[in-house]
């Protein structure tokens, strides 16, 4: 007997996410903003330490270690703190656990392209409303009665940061549901949305170990929030059970929070970068929104973005290109370290 067509009807109409290329031999890798950087010291130190009969037993599940790291470092509960498996996980379960009403849930036209796809998995009404010809995501679009809104905070791809006031006018206009903000890169940008906690229990902030922490590899992420919030997360989580660091990138993830300084130095190194490459990139007459991630969006008015992204790969520099609905001619870009950046524009000031 056939299967019912009904069963596959919403992962049918999923269109997958395609993660930028992983090419294994070395490349310059400027397509999926990580961080150009080695992890902290201690956390390299602690790869070496790694004590592997440690590994015979399950790893705590309330990844009670890293949940302590992150709430003293934050100076928020250990009750306001929820880990997860790269932010990606622990957005996933958001949707699972906060997106479920007969309204849809907003975000952007132009974004993550994730949350569509979690959206269509799990079978969640959406509506996009159209980020403006800037690229700027247009707040009243988020006055309408809704069941849940994420956007993140610098957008991505675009790179657009919007100041603490923006984020409040959306979160304090829709106390009544859930307001996710996806910071993967606000460590590049400027104010987190954690300094509103206190006063709204609806707001939801996601974080990452990958960008500023350049831990992408040992995927951990995590959400701050209302008590309330966390504790329906874990709820899940536990049913599941599926969602549980590992043992080692528990042990990394503490020695990464630990140290402050690297963290402010390379961030403050990569932020350094990103402003002298779009100084080079405009005097090339490349355009692009005001970046202020580790990564710029950016167009040329003379060149095809496409011919553009296969005469870096020829050269071995890997960058974002995806020919999607109104972004067909941009490439995003991430920032290197500044060599790598210099042979990036060495080549484009060949091209053509
Ligand atoms: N949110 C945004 C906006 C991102 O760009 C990414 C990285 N692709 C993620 C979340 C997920 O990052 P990770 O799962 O590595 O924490």
């Amino acid at each position: 007997m056939e299967l019912n067509p009904k069963i596959l009807e919403n992962i049918r109409k999923v269109e997958p996410y395609v993660p930028g290329e992983q090419p294994q031999n070395r490349v310059i890798k400027l397509n999926t903003n990580e961080n150009p950087y080695p992890p902290a010291p201690g956390v390299v130190e602690a790869v070496r330490n790694m004590d592997v009969d440690r590994f015979r037993l399950y790893p705590d599940p309330t990844a009670s270690s890293l949940v302590n790291a992150l709430s003293e470092y934050y100076g928020v509960g250990e009750d306001q703190v929820f880990v997860g498996v790269g932010s990606d996980d622990v957005l996933s379960m958001c949707f699972l656990t906060f997106f479920n009403s007969d309204k849809p849930v907003l975000f952007p036209d132009i974004t993550y392209s994730f949350y569509k796809v979690w959206a269509e998995l799990y079978r969640i009404p959406y509506v996009c409303p159209e980020v403006d010809e800037g690229f700027r995501i247009r707040r009243e679009d988020y006055y309408r009665e809704n069941g849940g809104i994420i956007f993140p905070n610098p957008n991505a791809p675009t790179a657009i940061y919007e100041e603490l006031d923006f984020v409040e006018d959306i979160v304090s206009r829709n106390q009544d549901v859930i307001v996710i903000v996806d910071e993967a890169y606000i460590d590049f940008a400027g104010r987190s949305a954690l300094e509103l906690l206190d006063k709204y229990k609806n707001l939801l902030v996601v974080q990452t170990f990958s960008k500023a922490r350049s831990m992408a590899g040992m995927r951990i992420g995590y959400a701050i929030g209302a008590p309330e919030l966390i504790k329906y997360l874990n709820d899940v989580k536990y049913s599941f059970n599926s969602y549980t660091m590992n043992q080692p990138s528990l042990v990394y993830g503490v020695e990464a929070v630990k140290d402050k300084a690297y963290f402010e130095e390379t961030v403050g190194r990569i932020i350094e970068t990103r402003e002298w490459a779009k100084k080079e990139l405009k005097e090339l007459g490349f355009v692009f929104p005001d970046a202020k991630a580790n990564f710029i969006f950016a167009t040329h008015p003379e060149y095809d973005a496409k011919e553009l992204f296969e005469a870096l790969k020829k050269e071995n520099i890997y960058v974002r290109y995806w020919g999607s609905r109104r972004i067909e001619q941009y490439l995003r870009i991430t920032i290197g370290t500044r060599e790598e950046m210099e042979e990036l524009f060495s080549f484009l000031k060949r091209y053509k």
